[in-house]
Protein backbone atom coordinates (compact mmCIF):
# COMPACT_ATOMS: atom_id res chain seq x y z
CA UNK A 1 0.00 0.00 0.00
CA UNK A 2 2.51 2.58 0.44
CA UNK A 3 4.37 1.60 -2.45
CA UNK A 4 1.62 2.57 -4.22
CA UNK A 5 1.00 5.77 -2.11
CA UNK A 6 4.06 6.90 -3.00
CA UNK A 7 4.18 5.64 -7.13
CA UNK A 8 0.87 7.93 -7.17
CA UNK A 9 2.31 10.72 -5.05
CA UNK A 10 5.71 10.02 -7.71
CA UNK A 11 3.29 10.32 -10.72
CA UNK A 12 1.87 13.69 -9.36
CA UNK A 13 5.72 15.03 -9.05
CA UNK A 14 6.83 13.56 -12.43
CA UNK A 15 4.46 15.71 -13.77
CA UNK A 16 5.30 19.22 -12.52
CA UNK A 17 9.15 18.20 -13.07
CA UNK A 18 7.45 18.38 -16.91
CA UNK A 19 6.56 21.82 -16.46
CA UNK A 20 9.99 22.52 -14.59
CA UNK A 21 11.47 20.80 -17.69
CA UNK A 22 9.76 22.71 -20.87
CA UNK A 23 9.21 26.02 -18.43
CA UNK A 24 12.53 26.88 -17.00
CA UNK A 25 15.21 26.64 -19.66
CA UNK A 26 12.70 29.34 -21.73
CA UNK A 27 12.56 31.77 -18.62
CA UNK A 28 8.87 31.41 -18.21
CA UNK A 29 6.42 31.29 -15.01
CA UNK A 30 6.35 27.77 -13.32
CA UNK A 31 2.80 28.63 -12.11
CA UNK A 32 1.27 30.91 -14.51
CA UNK A 33 -0.32 30.46 -16.61
CA UNK A 34 -1.94 26.62 -16.50
CA UNK A 35 -1.20 24.02 -19.10
CA UNK A 36 -1.73 24.60 -22.63
CA UNK A 37 -0.51 22.87 -25.67
CA UNK A 38 2.56 24.19 -27.12
CA UNK A 39 0.98 24.27 -30.63
CA UNK A 40 -2.86 25.40 -30.50
CA UNK A 41 -2.51 27.46 -27.24
CA UNK A 42 -5.86 25.67 -26.01
CA UNK A 43 -5.47 25.47 -22.33
CA UNK A 44 -5.73 21.77 -21.05
CA UNK A 45 -8.89 20.48 -18.66
CA UNK A 46 -8.12 18.37 -15.39
CA UNK A 47 -8.90 15.58 -17.60
CA UNK A 48 -6.07 16.26 -20.17
CA UNK A 49 -3.83 16.49 -17.10
CA UNK A 50 -3.30 13.24 -15.15
CA UNK A 51 -0.14 11.61 -15.60
CA UNK A 52 0.65 8.63 -17.60
CA UNK A 53 -2.83 7.89 -18.02
CA UNK A 54 -4.02 10.98 -20.31
CA UNK A 55 -1.55 10.60 -22.33
CA UNK A 56 -2.29 6.97 -23.08
CA UNK A 57 -5.96 7.40 -23.11
CA UNK A 58 -5.35 10.90 -25.60
CA UNK A 59 -2.86 8.29 -27.82
CA UNK A 60 -0.25 11.09 -27.11
CA UNK A 61 -2.20 13.55 -29.03
CA UNK A 62 -3.57 16.94 -28.36
CA UNK A 63 -7.01 16.70 -27.57
CA UNK A 64 -7.96 20.42 -29.55
CA UNK A 65 -5.43 20.03 -32.67
CA UNK A 66 -4.37 16.31 -32.79
CA UNK A 67 -0.42 17.54 -32.77
CA UNK A 68 1.61 14.94 -31.25
CA UNK A 69 2.62 15.37 -27.41
CA UNK A 70 5.98 13.94 -26.86
CA UNK A 71 6.65 10.78 -25.63
CA UNK A 72 9.70 12.68 -22.90
CA UNK A 73 5.81 13.39 -20.48
CA UNK A 74 4.40 10.26 -19.70
CA UNK A 75 8.76 9.41 -19.26
CA UNK A 76 9.07 11.36 -16.81
CA UNK A 77 5.88 10.82 -14.98
CA UNK A 78 6.49 7.14 -15.05
CA UNK A 79 10.52 7.30 -14.06
CA UNK A 80 9.52 10.46 -11.02
CA UNK A 81 6.68 7.42 -9.83
CA UNK A 82 9.10 4.77 -10.27
CA UNK A 83 11.77 7.21 -7.94
CA UNK A 84 9.27 7.34 -5.27
CA UNK A 85 8.37 4.10 -5.27
CA UNK A 86 11.75 2.38 -5.00
CA UNK A 87 12.86 4.62 -2.47
CA UNK A 88 9.84 4.00 -0.28
CA UNK A 89 11.36 0.54 -0.63
CA UNK A 90 14.92 1.39 0.73
CA UNK A 91 13.84 4.23 3.14
CA UNK A 92 9.52 3.76 4.17
CA UNK A 93 7.58 6.59 3.95
CA UNK A 94 8.46 9.92 5.91
CA UNK A 95 10.68 13.19 5.72
CA UNK A 96 14.08 11.27 4.64
CA UNK A 97 11.96 9.20 1.60
CA UNK A 98 10.45 12.22 0.40
CA UNK A 99 13.29 14.84 0.36
CA UNK A 100 15.43 12.28 -1.02
CA UNK A 101 12.85 11.55 -3.97
CA UNK A 102 12.80 15.50 -4.51
CA UNK A 103 16.62 15.37 -4.92
CA UNK A 104 16.20 12.42 -7.04
CA UNK A 105 13.23 13.83 -9.27
CA UNK A 106 15.45 17.51 -9.91
CA UNK A 107 18.32 15.37 -10.92
CA UNK A 108 16.02 13.87 -13.72
CA UNK A 109 14.98 16.87 -14.24
CA UNK A 110 18.32 18.40 -14.74
CA UNK A 111 18.86 15.37 -16.62
CA UNK A 112 15.98 16.06 -19.23
CA UNK A 113 16.99 19.84 -19.60
CA UNK A 114 20.97 18.89 -20.00
CA UNK A 115 19.95 15.96 -23.05
CA UNK A 116 17.96 19.07 -24.50
CA UNK A 117 19.82 21.90 -24.03
CA UNK A 118 23.49 21.31 -23.28
CA UNK A 119 23.13 23.28 -20.09
CA UNK A 120 21.19 23.06 -17.01
CA UNK A 121 19.17 25.74 -15.07
CA UNK A 122 21.55 27.18 -11.46
CA UNK A 123 18.20 27.47 -9.83
CA UNK A 124 16.94 23.44 -10.21
CA UNK A 125 20.91 22.55 -9.42
CA UNK A 126 21.03 24.68 -6.23
CA UNK A 127 18.24 23.71 -5.17
CA UNK A 128 18.73 20.03 -5.44
CA UNK A 129 22.29 20.66 -3.89
CA UNK A 130 20.45 22.84 -0.72
CA UNK A 131 18.28 20.02 0.20
CA UNK A 132 20.88 17.58 -0.09
CA UNK A 133 22.97 19.59 2.58
CA UNK A 134 19.87 20.44 4.38
CA UNK A 135 18.75 16.89 4.88
CA UNK A 136 19.30 16.33 8.75
CA UNK A 137 17.52 19.68 9.21
CA UNK A 138 14.48 18.10 7.36
CA UNK A 139 14.77 14.51 9.34
CA UNK A 140 16.27 15.16 12.85
CA UNK A 141 15.39 18.83 12.66
CA UNK A 142 12.31 18.60 14.04
CA UNK A 143 9.64 15.97 15.42
CA UNK A 144 6.96 15.32 12.73
CA UNK A 145 4.33 14.24 14.88
CA UNK A 146 4.36 16.67 17.67
CA UNK A 147 6.10 19.59 15.50
CA UNK A 148 9.05 20.55 18.09
CA UNK A 149 11.85 21.99 17.00
CA UNK A 150 15.15 20.11 18.10
CA UNK A 151 18.39 21.00 19.91
CA UNK A 152 21.03 22.10 16.75
CA UNK A 153 23.23 19.21 18.29
CA UNK A 154 20.70 16.60 17.28
CA UNK A 155 21.78 17.03 13.71
CA UNK A 156 25.32 19.19 13.65
CA UNK A 157 27.02 16.12 13.38
CA UNK A 158 25.39 15.04 10.70
CA UNK A 159 25.12 18.31 8.38
CA UNK A 160 28.50 19.21 8.87
CA UNK A 161 29.32 15.82 7.34
CA UNK A 162 27.24 16.53 4.91
CA UNK A 163 28.86 20.23 4.01
CA UNK A 164 32.53 18.75 4.16
CA UNK A 165 31.70 16.12 1.47
CA UNK A 166 30.01 18.51 -0.79
CA UNK A 167 33.24 20.70 -0.50
CA UNK A 168 35.77 18.15 -1.22
CA UNK A 169 33.30 16.74 -4.17
CA UNK A 170 33.05 20.33 -5.42
CA UNK A 171 36.98 21.18 -5.26
CA UNK A 172 38.03 17.72 -6.45
CA UNK A 173 35.34 18.43 -9.95
CA UNK A 174 37.03 21.74 -10.00
CA UNK A 175 40.57 21.04 -10.11
CA UNK A 176 39.80 17.94 -12.50
CA UNK A 177 37.97 20.27 -14.86
CA UNK A 178 41.27 22.61 -14.58
CA UNK A 179 43.12 19.92 -15.25
CA UNK A 180 41.32 18.61 -18.30
CA UNK A 181 40.87 21.54 -19.83
CA UNK A 182 45.02 22.06 -20.24
CA UNK A 183 45.45 18.98 -21.44
CA UNK A 184 42.71 18.87 -24.09
CA UNK A 185 42.13 22.58 -24.37
CA UNK A 186 38.40 22.20 -24.31
CA UNK A 187 35.68 22.92 -21.45
CA UNK A 188 35.03 19.56 -20.10
CA UNK A 189 33.43 19.89 -17.10
CA UNK A 190 31.51 23.20 -16.04
CA UNK A 191 29.89 24.59 -13.16
CA UNK A 192 26.77 22.82 -13.89
CA UNK A 193 28.85 19.30 -13.13
CA UNK A 194 31.07 21.19 -10.05
CA UNK A 195 27.51 21.43 -8.46
CA UNK A 196 26.21 18.24 -9.22
CA UNK A 197 29.36 16.79 -8.05
CA UNK A 198 28.57 18.77 -4.59
CA UNK A 199 25.35 17.44 -4.72
CA UNK A 200 26.11 13.67 -4.87
CA UNK A 201 28.95 14.37 -2.24
CA UNK A 202 26.55 15.47 0.22
CA UNK A 203 24.11 12.44 -0.45
CA UNK A 204 26.41 9.50 -0.89
CA UNK A 205 29.42 10.61 1.45
CA UNK A 206 32.59 8.85 1.16
CA UNK A 207 33.70 6.23 -0.23
CA UNK A 208 29.98 5.85 -1.91
CA UNK A 209 30.34 8.87 -3.90
CA UNK A 210 33.31 7.80 -5.21
CA UNK A 211 31.84 4.60 -6.95
CA UNK A 212 29.04 6.79 -8.39
CA UNK A 213 31.21 8.58 -10.42
CA UNK A 214 33.05 5.52 -11.26
CA UNK A 215 29.29 4.13 -12.13
CA UNK A 216 28.79 7.49 -14.12
CA UNK A 217 31.83 7.11 -16.50
CA UNK A 218 31.47 3.35 -16.91
CA UNK A 219 27.92 4.09 -18.64
CA UNK A 220 29.13 7.20 -20.00
CA UNK A 221 31.99 5.84 -22.24
CA UNK A 222 29.66 3.72 -24.86
CA UNK A 223 27.74 7.32 -25.82
CA UNK A 224 30.73 8.93 -25.78
CA UNK A 225 32.32 6.60 -28.33
CA UNK A 226 29.58 6.67 -30.42
CA UNK A 227 29.32 10.39 -30.27
CA UNK A 228 32.51 11.09 -31.30
CA UNK A 229 33.77 14.51 -30.83
CA UNK A 230 29.97 15.24 -30.71
CA UNK A 231 29.27 16.52 -26.87
CA UNK A 232 27.40 13.80 -24.86
CA UNK A 233 25.44 15.44 -22.08
CA UNK A 234 27.15 14.37 -18.67
CA UNK A 235 24.51 15.16 -16.00
CA UNK A 236 22.22 12.39 -16.72
CA UNK A 237 25.23 9.86 -16.58
CA UNK A 238 25.98 11.54 -12.68
CA UNK A 239 22.48 10.84 -11.91
CA UNK A 240 21.86 7.50 -12.81
CA UNK A 241 25.32 6.63 -11.18
CA UNK A 242 24.17 8.45 -7.89
CA UNK A 243 21.11 6.45 -8.10
CA UNK A 244 22.48 3.08 -8.83
CA UNK A 245 24.75 3.70 -5.97
CA UNK A 246 21.83 4.95 -3.41
CA UNK A 247 19.68 2.32 -4.25
CA UNK A 248 22.38 -0.57 -4.05
CA UNK A 249 24.47 1.25 -1.68
CA UNK A 250 24.47 -1.53 0.85
CA UNK A 251 25.94 -4.08 -1.92
CA UNK A 252 28.54 -1.35 -3.19
CA UNK A 253 29.36 -1.09 0.72
CA UNK A 254 29.95 -5.09 0.96
CA UNK A 255 31.86 -4.51 -2.04
CA UNK A 256 34.17 -1.83 -0.56
CA UNK A 257 34.45 -4.02 2.89
CA UNK A 258 35.84 -7.25 0.41
CA UNK A 259 38.63 -4.75 -1.38
CA UNK A 260 39.73 -3.66 1.86
CA UNK A 261 39.33 -5.95 4.28
ZN1 LIG B 1 -3.11 21.51 -29.44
Amino acid sequence: MDILFALVIGLAIGSFLNVLIVRIPKGENIAFPASHCPKCGNALKWWHNIPLLSWVLLQGECAYCKSPISRIYPMVELLTGLIFATLAMKLGLGAEWFVTALIFSLLLALSVIDFKYYAVPDSLNFTALGLALLMPLFIFGWDWTTGDVKEFSFYQQELLERFKDAAVMAAAFFALGFIVKRIIKKDALGEADIIIAATMGAMLGFPLVLMAIYVAALAAIVPAVVARGHMVPFVPFLALGTWIVYIFSDHFMKWWGMLYA
